[in-house]
């Protein structure tokens, strides 16, 4: 009986082991969260799988209520660029010039993230740019999970209708939603994760090397690392 159990166990140690060596031959680098609910099982948060273009979602997220941060916005801020981007920037969420504006990164930071791409030796046009959040966040507070939950699914039904080549994952935030992961972002930046297949580089946020000048550098070698991805010839 009892070497019955201990066999048993092994058993279910050796699946799990298989299923994990699988998951990381196959690319997945982070484990995904499970899906979370209301407490009778219905969705707070919008579906990624309903919406056939990107005007169909944006009006969806015009009249979006599934959250608190549509009282206070002013503009939503839904994304800016091109639909056929290779490479989607995704921020955390819109700041008061965003929210006055409806476009995304066009305060300190904005000018800070176009100076990136420029570097890079593309435009604002060339790419794609769009946030976690679509509404801002009173005070420029940080986003909190249930308002995360809830306006995730455009964010995903917006790269699913892009299918760029790279995604850059601006900051904590951003990096921590899509990979389903806690890690902190100067452990997440400097390679390259999968999400949805397709490959993602985290780097930090611009307001962060607007503050912090020395990690500007680190922000280069992972734009670096982005451009010879974008260039790659297929
Ligand atoms: N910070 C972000 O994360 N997104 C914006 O659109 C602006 C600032």
């Amino acid at each position: 009986m009892q070497s019955d159990i201990v066999d048993e166990y092994l058993r279910i140690v050796s699946t799990v082991k298989s299923y994990v060596e699988d998951q990381v031959e196959m690319g997945f680098s982070e484990a995904p969260a499970s899906k979370q609910s209301g407490a009778n099982g219905e969705s707070d948060s919008a579906s990624s799988a309903l919406y056939e273009s990107m005007g169909d979602i944006r009006n969806a997220v015009e009249s979006c209520q599934l959250c608190p941060l549509c009282e206070t916005r002013s503009n939503v801020v839904f994304g800016d660029g091109s639909e056929d981007a290779k490479l989607v920037f995704v921020g955390e969420a819109p700041g008061s010039d965003e929210d006055r504006q409806g476009k995304p990164f066009v305060g300190r930071s904005g000018q800070k993230l176009t100076q990136i791409i420029e570097a890079m030796g593309l435009s604002r046009s060339d790419v794609y740019i769009t946030n976690v959040l679509k509404c801002r966040p009173p005070g420029n507070r940080n986003p909190m999970p249930d308002e995360i939950r809830a306006c995730e699914p455009y964010l995903i039904a917006q790269l699913q209708l892009i299918e760029p080549r790279v995604i850059c994952a601006l900051g904590t935030f951003a990096a921590q939603t899509l990979l389903r992961s806690d890690r902190r972002i100067s452990r997440l930046r400097g390679q390259f994760h999968v999400y949805q297949g397709i490959k993602l580089m985290p780097t930090y946020h611009p307001a962060y090397i607007l503050r912090n000048p020395k990690f500007k550098r680190d922000v280069w070698n992972d734009v670096q690392m982005i451009m010879v991805e974008y260039n790659r010839e297929d």
